[in-house]
């Protein structure tokens, strides 16, 4: 199928990178949030991101503007009826994306490819009431979705070959490297990231050294480009600690897995990270 139209659900962090990566690779791309002026929010924050672009000489001006046309703001789902291609990038909250689902499924045509970008949801759960399982999968962008090469396709028993060639092909328009992965908690990125995060929160929360310390010593010795607290922090404490959580479960428990108290602390207190200007770091 060939796909002009697609449509972003959830304006926020991850909605706002997708959208901006569609436009910017030629895509009529329609943006909807439930909250009150979030879809035209971030509508305005891609405007700037590609402003910035321009100014580092990455752009255009005249493509910058272009992109930006392509970016509109769906008031309703009703509006997103014509797409080919669905993402829906909202709070990670099972019975939230199940029954947005079920409405998108009565709303587009029979042939909209509906996907999910879930870290760690999943992908089965959320596709088991769908009606037409086959042309549903996890197409799963990472943070900052613009940047990040890597897209997982996330199949569960029902998604058709088709629709997993059609997510390739797309996420190759894109400039992506898209990666087939079955449907497993945390899929490959996520899972793996886990101890990751788990060890250095490990080290916090027994008082051996500083957050600030552990990021410089992964960045300076271990080669990664951001160190855990910074990576918790852009990807989100909420959102981290929800793929930390369905992980643990996921695996009975399993010690290795465990929710931080301090990542739960702060997320109770609302210290989500960039997005809401202090996590493990204070944001201007
Ligand atoms: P976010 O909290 O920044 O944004 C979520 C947005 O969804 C909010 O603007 C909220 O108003 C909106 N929303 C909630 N319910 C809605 C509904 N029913 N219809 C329309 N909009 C609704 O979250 P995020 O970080 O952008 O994460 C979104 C999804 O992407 C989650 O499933 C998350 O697991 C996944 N994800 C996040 C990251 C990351 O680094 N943050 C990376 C990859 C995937």
């Amino acid at each position: 199928m060939s796909i002009a139209n697609v449509a972003v659900i959830g304006a926020g962090t991850m909605g706002q990178g997708i959208a901006q990566l569609f436009a910017q690779h030629g895509y009529t791309t329609w943006i909807h949030d439930v909250r009150d002026g979030a879809a035209e929010q971030a509508r305005q924050r891609i405007a700037q991101a590609l402003d910035k672009r321009v100014t580092k000489g990455r752009m255009t001006t005249e493509d910058a503007a272009t992109a930006l046309s392509r970016v509109n703001v769906a008031n309703s789902l009703g509006d997103l009826a014509e797409a080919d291609l669905v993402v829906e990038a909202v709070v990670e909250d099972l019975d939230v994306k199940r029954a947005l689902f079920a409405e998108l499924e009565g709303l587009c045509r029979a042939d909209t490819l509906l996907c999910t970008n879930t870290s760690s949801l999943s992908v089965t759960e959320i596709a088991a009431e769908l009606h037409t399982p086959q042309r549903f999968a996890g197409l799963h962008f990472f943070n900052p979705a613009t940047a990040m090469k890597l897209v997982e396709v996330v199949s569960t028993d029902a998604t058709t070959h088709n629709t997993r060639r059609a997510l390739h092909d797309f996420a190759r328009t894109l400039g992506k490297t898209p990666v087939d992965v079955s449907d497993s908690p945390g899929f490959i990125v996520n899972r793996c990231a886990r101890p990751f995060y788990s060890e250095a929160l490990w080290l916090l929360e027994h008082g051996t050294t500083s957050a600030a310390t552990i990021d410089v010593c992964l960045k300076s010795g271990g080669g990664f480009p951001l160190g855990p607290f910074e990576l918790i922090d852009l990807v989100g404490l909420d959102i981290s600690l929800r793929a930390t959580e369905t992980v643990w479960r996921a695996f009975d428990h399993h010690p290795r897995f465990r929710p931080s108290p301090l990542v739960a602390d702060k997320v109770a207190t609302g210290q989500l990270g960039r997005k809401s200007g202090a996590g493990f770091y204070h944001y201007g």
